[in-house]
């Protein structure tokens, strides 16, 4: 029994959702095994047309949308309130984030002109609403947003060069009680998306400096980064008071609590329908 299924077989087999029994499958010889890729293919194909059927008829909403819905929900229930803000920032604004035409993360910054860019982050727009709203506002400030963001990558199955993120942020949160905000706030969040199997570990940010990041499932996936106030980035968006944020991304969400390794089943795409592979 040595062979087993060919990398395009493979690759076709996880598309359609093939469970790790199937893919681990060995055979005497190509001949066989070719037999069994044609046979498999095709009861998977059926099953997810049945899946599709089911969408289009009765789920209607793609997992995506309703996780986003669910999320802001939880988090409008907290107390937190909904900004929408600009897709497309200045050159500026990145500055004022430290990603300067050196930095290195300015590589994966996609410029529509030679002074905007797509945003790669919500935190440039939602800086500018905390200051604002300080001023505003007086007593703790919490705003989320949640939107597309674009980023060059070159890592595969982990990354999409426009993906969702989830960023919230309390402002005025005593300073001693900011590590156990965020943990309050990461477990709302985490809750609300459906996945207990989490922790939080601590690591180092080109951008935000010591940043705590939230992993998840058994491959200690990186769902989301955290980070406190006062920071070394607020002097240049006249923020004074203490706060946390937390920027989840909503695929790398979707791709934990679904199971499965590609983040393409779930962007956005026309290739995949809610995590559905549309060659059937
Ligand atoms: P990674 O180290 O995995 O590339 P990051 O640390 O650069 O991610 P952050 O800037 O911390 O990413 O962004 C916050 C969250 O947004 C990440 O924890 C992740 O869930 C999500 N995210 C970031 N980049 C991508 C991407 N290219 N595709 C999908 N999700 C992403
Ligand atoms: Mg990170």
């Amino acid at each position: 029994m040595s062979e087993g299924w060919s990398e395009v077989q493979r690759r076709r087999l996880q598309e359609l959702e093939a469970d790790a029994d199937a893919l681990a499958r060995r055979f005497q010889d190509a001949e066989q095994r070719n037999r069994a890729f044609q046979q498999l293919e095709r009861q998977l194909a059926r099953r997810r047309r049945a899946d599709l059927q089911e969408f289009l008829t009765r789920r209607l909403r793609p997992r995506l949308a309703l996780l986003q819905g669910r999320l802001e929900e939880a988090l409008n229930a907290l107390g937190f309130s909904q900004m929408v803000t600009p897709t497309l920032i200045s050159r500026g604004d990145l500055a004022r984030m430290s990603i300067g035409r050196d930095h290195a993360f300015s590589e994966q910054v996609f410029w529509v002109d030679s002074r905007r860019c797509l945003r790669p982050m919500l935190a440039p727009n939602l800086y500018r609403l905390m200051r604002h709203l300080a001023r505003l506002q007086p007593g703790p400030v919490r705003i989320f947003e949640v939107g597309s963001c674009f980023r060059r990558e070159t890592g595969g199955a982990r990354h999409t060069s426009e993906f969702t993120m989830l960023n919230l942020v309390e402002m005025r949160v005593p300073e001693e009680r900011r590590r156990q905000r965020l943990e309050e706030l990461a477990a709302a969040v985490m809750q609300a998306a459906g996945i207990e199997d989490y922790r939080l570990e601590t690591e180092t940010s080109e951008i935000y400096g010591r940043t705590t990041d939230v992993v998840a499932g058994p491959d200690g996936l990186e769902v989301a980064s955290c980070a406190m106030g006062p920071h070394p980035l607020d002097g240049a968006w006249g923020i004074v008071d203490s706060w946390v944020g937390l920027g989840f991304g909503l695929e790398r969400l979707l791709m934990v609590r679904e199971g499965g390794t590609s983040i393409g089943r779930w962007c956005r795409s026309h290739a995949y329908l809610d995590g559905i592979r549309l060659t059937l």
